[in-house]
């Protein structure tokens, strides 16, 4: 048992100074002034810190991913240590461009080492095409028979690496999604990675109006890559879409127009945006590839998890967002949308997936995932097994 004591409480909602007990992977009491048995509980001073939900990074390319500068290009897998040092306790994989020399079978081992070494993962099957290449034979097989697959992605539309799909083609794939959601239990969302083609979200709108599919079946992601598709993705949001954004960056991308992830976050907030229906993600370990106007490519850099937190601090450092309100796309809202259960929250019977920061600065001191301190006063305890 772990008591944490007199640590500054944020649910993500604000809860104020209070205790937080944890047993075994659990938390089981979150409030003040718990009395414990001594010698049964590791009883820990935190006073002067913050306590919030682990965070959940909802698109990471685990496995590694790129490729699109050739075989050199291949970005490496994804290390246990950045995901503890960026305060990730659960990640979500998915694969790219690539079908081909990354799959899905793969990712999920990968997503499994990633839990033996101490965090919690689930994956979405296939990757940019359609039709979708699963691991079982469909998307339907793969939601029921493999418990962590939680939906599909990252299809891609608007984009020329996308196989570029039609609108029947599409629509099925996201009522096998549907359907095989609704049986498993699961969310099965279609995670749908949004190029800077100018025909941006319309294909999700047509189906949206045309088919039965709720819009809440689709969460498009890199919504803020260039200001047409943020715009857009404004008036997606409020007629009760859901958008995700991508962290990670490089200032090239920023000085080509896309929206800072702090930036943008204030401004769909002002736009009259829900905050429920915003998230944020790494896309870490993705490549990211600057094409020029021809589409060669100029060069590559490579996605971070550590930026996912990195962007929150900065929504509440420098625009003005609500610490607890930037905090939930991060935390309660990718629980809720990708219906993660015990994840985002810190409440009784929860999993005890949480993240320690300084409370005058914000930088995280401590990462505690499923009840094991993985990082501890600013120093790393655990690093995977290769590190
Ligand atoms: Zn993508």
């Amino acid at each position: 048992m772990l008591l944490l004591r007199n640590v500054d409480t944020f649910t993500p909602a604000p809860a104020g100074r209070t205790d937080i007990l944890i047993a075994g992977e659990r938390i089981i009491r979150v409030e003040p002034g718990l009395r414990v048995l001594d010698g049964f509980c590791d009883v820990v001073d935190a006073s002067g810190l913050v306590a919030v939900p682990g965070f959940i990074d909802g698109h990471v390319h685990m496995m590694g991913g790129g490729g699109e500068g050739g075989y050199a290009t291949r970005t490496p897998e994804l290390a246990l240590s950045d995901a503890i040092r960026g305060g990730v306790t659960t990640l979500v994989g998915c694969l790219g461009t690539d079908g081909v020399t990354r799959s899905g079978e793969g990712l999920l081992a990968k997503a499994r080492a990633l839990d033996d070494e101490g965090l919690s993962t689930f994956i979405y099957t296939g990757h940019y095409s359609v039709p979708v290449q699963t691991i079982t034979g469909s998307i339907e097989r793969d939601l029921l028979l493999i418990d962590k697959v939680i939906g599909v992605g990252e299809v891609a539309l608007s984009d020329h690496r996308s196989t570029q799909p039609t609108f029947d083609e599409f629509a099925r794939v996201a009522a096998e999604a549907r359907r095989g959601g609704i049986l498993s239990g699961k969310a099965g969302v279609v995670n749908v990675h949004m190029g800077d083609g100018p025909r941006g979200l319309s294909l999700l709108r047509r189906i949206i109006a045309e088919t039965e599919i709720p819009v809440t079946q689709f969460l498009p992601t890199h919504i803020n890559r260039n200001p047409t598709l943020f715009e857009e993705g404004i008036a997606y949001a409020k007629a009760g879409g859901l958008v995700d954004f991508t962290t990670s960056t490089v200032p090239a991308f920023l000085a080509q127009g896309e929206v800072k992830s702090s930036t943008g976050l204030r401004r769909m907030l002002d736009a009259g945006v829900n905050i429920a229906h915003i998230t944020f993600t790494s896309d870490g370990q993705g490549s990211l590839p600057d094409f020029d106007a021809q589409g060669q490519l100029r060069r590559l850099e490579i996605g971070r998890v550590t930026s996912l937190f990195a962007e929150v601090r900065d929504a509440v450092q420098q625009d003005g967002v609500p610490f607890e309100t930037a905090l939930q796309v991060i935390t309660s809202n990718p629980a809720r949308i990708l219906k993660l259960k015990g994840k985002g929250q810190i409440v009784a019977g929860a999993d005890a997936d949480l993240v320690l920061l300084d409370a005058a600065t914000l930088a995280i001191t401590g990462t505690i995932a499923r009840g094991r301190w993985l990082m501890r006063d600013g120093e790393l305890l655990v690093k995977g097994t290769f590190e």
